[in-house]
């Protein structure tokens, strides 16, 4: 098919296409025989900054941030937000000031989640950090500071929590097409590709690009991290409709192309469950990978509990897109304590 995505702007910070690989071990782990076929595509294998999913969001996003002449790139998430981290790197790579509004949404105050993991990161990486309490308006927030760095004869580029705005989702329709290439390659057909979803770019990204290449939209399904079940499937089907009228294609989403799993959310974002700690060890233990605690390890889990109630069987493939999120570990580090 024709690459769609040639006429949106775009900052490379991949080196090339992420790999693909078969987790043997984990398979053995759950039983073997009769257990799908479970690969991984290693996003957390992005080179900036610690890596990381964000990075090809990141790309457009920047890409336009560029092409409309700023010289500042802000954005908004949780204290522990990983797309924080990264678009903090991204715009060092790109020569761009970065400021990032921060809430503390989630209910947790130890040291670790304080100044560990993310939060050290992205004091490392220069960006300026303003934090607001849970409750605060961090989009509002942001558009004030457009404001107040206009009135300086500042430029700046502002995106929301996770990057998912419909250029920022440009990025996953675009990993739609290299994971069909990537098939060809290998010579298999994945049954399902596995995302965790959280502000819902990466499932609505490689949704879109299903449809934009005639594929099956139901290929891809995520678990929600962060919102409960309904909000997430509606939230990411608007998203996927809003990256197919960037194409200008005529294209339909419908409920059913959404498959969202709601197991896996347990009390809310950034509370990591049982299974989640649990399955964070089991594929550290059986693979030496290493998911994170909110968004990896929990959507994995969610996968894994469907793999054992044997939605799955022997002849399927699954791929399951790593992520990121490493410095959660971090920051959770009084979560793994037994
Ligand atoms: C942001 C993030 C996700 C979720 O991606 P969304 O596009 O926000 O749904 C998954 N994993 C990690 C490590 C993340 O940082």
């Amino acid at each position: 098919m024709p690459d769609p995505f040639v006429r949106f702007p775009r900052r490379t910070l991949l080196e090339g296409v992420t790999p693909i690989q078969r987790l043997t071990r984990l398979e053995q782990a759950l039983g073997g025989r009769g257990v799908p076929a479970i690969f991984v595509k290693r996003d957390d294998l992005t080179g900036l900054g610690g890596g990381g999913n964000k990075l090809r969001k990141l790309e457009y996003l920047l890409g336009a941030a560029l092409a409309a002449g700023c010289d500042t790139f802000i954005t908004t998430g949780a204290r522990q937000s990983n797309h924080a981290r990264l678009s903090a790197a991204a715009a060092v790579r790109a020569g761009l000031a970065c400021e990032l509004v921060l809430t503390d949404r989630v209910p947790r105050d130890d040291e670790a989640y304080r100044r560990n993991g993310n939060v050290l990161l992205d004091d490392l990486l220069g960006a300026t950090v303003h934090r607001l309490p849970a409750t605060g308006d961090a989009l509002s927030v942001a558009k004030q500071r457009v404001q107040a760095l206009q009135a300086q004869g500042r430029q700046a580029y502002v995106v929301g929590a996770g990057g998912s705005s419909p250029t920022g989702c440009l990025g996953y329709a675009n990993c739609a097409v290299e994971i069909t290439r990537q098939e060809v390659e290998l010579g298999l057909r994945f049954d399902q590709i596995v995302v965790p979803n959280g502000s819902s770019g990466t499932h609505a990204g490689l949704l879109a690009g299903m449809v934009a290449s005639d594929d099956d939209p139901c290929r891809v399904c995520s678990y929600t991290v962060l919102a409960p079940l309904a909000e997430a499937r509606a939230d990411t089907r608007t998203l996927s409709r809003e990256v197919l009228d960037l194409f200008g294609a005529d294209h339909r989403v419908t409920d059913d192309d959404v498959v969202v799993g709601g197991d896996a959310l347990g009390e809310g974002y950034g509370i990591p469950t049982k299974a989640t700690i649990d399955t964070v060890r089991l594929v550290a233990r059986t693979e030496g990978l290493l998911l994170d605690p909110v968004y990896g390890g929990k959507a994995m889990a969610g996968l894994l509990g469907d793999v054992r109630a044997g939605r799955w069987s022997g002849g399927h493939k699954l791929l399951f897109v790593m992520t990121g999120g490493l410095p959660g570990l971090f920051a959770y580090e009084p979560a793994f304590r037994t």
